[in-house]
């Protein structure tokens, strides 16, 4: 059995205060779903104090990226270690850092073996944009995106990390991808990805979220699907109240 995942991407929104009020929302409305992990990931200067707000609580703190180096002249980065003080989670390669900030594959390789040599959980994001999808693309991204990704890991690396599905065209669209059609790239391309680079008991283990406008009126379905262990969310992660209808789903 894999527990189910429901993370919360805020993305470059919330203030530290308006942070601190949306967790204080969380925390009583999660409590109720211990069987979900339940992950937020607020801005980088939100970090430490959210991170006091969720001490005692079972709910996990995820930063939303970092850079790979340990330290040095890189301004405007944060390493590794310095996620690491504050968050268990971090978010690496999604899409909107590997169309706006130039997140290659192999950037996304490096991160996530910075992340993991600090005992970081990386999210792995990965999808294919429209444009992939309608060529009829999206395996053979979807395995680049992965083999590149975690190429140079070892099986016990490997467990330490979750991937989320994440179709570009279903990123903040409100046009979601369909809960089978999710599950089949999910089954077909990335398990037997995961399967032909670990053991498949480890590829078995590995938790797949779904991602693309996720909301509490459509979580359920993705959740009854076998190979959708749970769901990163943007927009709806937003508003206590949504992202707790769709732990709720997961939950159930
Ligand atoms: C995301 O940013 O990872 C995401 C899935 O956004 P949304 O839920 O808004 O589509």
């Amino acid at each position: 059995m894999r527990r189910p995942c429901v993370a919360g991407n805020w993305k470059m929104h919330k203030t530290v205060e308006e942070s601190l009020a949306l967790v204080k929302e969380l925390v009583p409305k999660l409590a109720d779903y211990s069987g979900v992990e339940s992950v937020i990931c607020p801005p980088f200067t939100a970090l430490a104090k959210v991170a006091e707000e969720l001490e005692g609580t079972d709910i996990s703190l995820g930063a939303q990226n970092l850079y790979w180096e340990d330290r040095g002249a890189y301004t405007g980065e944060i390493s590794p270690g310095m996620v690491a003080e504050l968050a268990e989670h971090v978010i690496i390669g999604h899409s909107e850092r590997r169309a706006y900030f130039q997140d290659t594959d192999s950037a996304v390789n490096k991160k996530i073996k910075a992340a993991l040599k600090v005992g970081l959980k990386p999210i792995l994001c990965l999808g294919e944009t429209l444009e992939e999808n309608e060529a009829g693309q999206t395996g053979p991204v979807v395995k680049r995106q992965l083999a590149t990704a975690l190429e140079g890991l070892d099986e016990k690396q490997l467990g330490d990390l979750m991937i989320a599905y994440e179709p570009v065209w279903a990123i903040g669209t409100g046009k979601a991808a369909t809960p089978e059609g999710a599950n089949q790239v999910i089954k077909t391309h990335i398990r037997e990805e995961l399967a032909r680079l670990a053991a498949p008991e480890i590829a078995q283990r590995m938790r797949v979220l779904y991602g693309g406008s996720v909301k509490p009126n459509n979580a359920e379905d993705f959740f009854q699907q076998p190979d959708i262990d749970g769901a990163l969310v943007g927009g709806a992660s937003l508003q206590a109240e949504a992202f707790s209808a769709i732990t709720k789903a997961a939950a159930a």
